[in-house]
């Protein structure tokens, strides 16, 4: 599987870094957000290091399909679908991309505005 030296996300992944691991499959991983900005606020990542959503390539497109199904899985385990949940992607700087491998921002557990800040 293709990590990036430095990453923080990939060490994650590797287990060279701790974090609160909540789902891992062959192909993705999720744990919790070090700094929530909700109750329930949980990243999903694939393995694969992809810096950003315009780094995709075609073959790319059933794993980001696979985040969004993790996203639902851990929503329907955790009751989340009766009030709501929020999926975010930063993409870039000016989007409020910090960490530069793609992943899935899964939120909910309090009421958010739209539109976002
Ligand atoms: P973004 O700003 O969209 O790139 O999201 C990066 C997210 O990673 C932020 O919500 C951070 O709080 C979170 N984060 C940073 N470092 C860690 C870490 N060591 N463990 C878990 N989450 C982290
Ligand atoms: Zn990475």
């Amino acid at each position: 599987m293709s990590s990036a030296p430095n990453c923080l996300f990939c060490q994650i992944i590797e287990k060279k870094i701790a974090a609160t691991i909540v789902h891992e499959d062959e192909h993705a991983v999720a744990f919790e957000d070090i700094n929530p900005q909700a109750p329930v606020h949980t990243i999903i990542v694939p393995k694969k290091h992809i810096t950003d959503i315009h780094s995709l390539v075609v073959t790319d497109r059933e794993l980001i399909g696979h985040l969004f199904f993790i996203a639902k899985t851990i929503a329907s385990k955790r009751g989340l679908d009766k009030g709501g949940y929020r999926m975010v992607i930063n993409n870039g700087h000016d989007a409020g991309q910090s960490v530069f491998h793609i992943h899935l921002h899964l939120l909910s557990g309090r009421k958010f505005k739209w539109p976002p800040g």
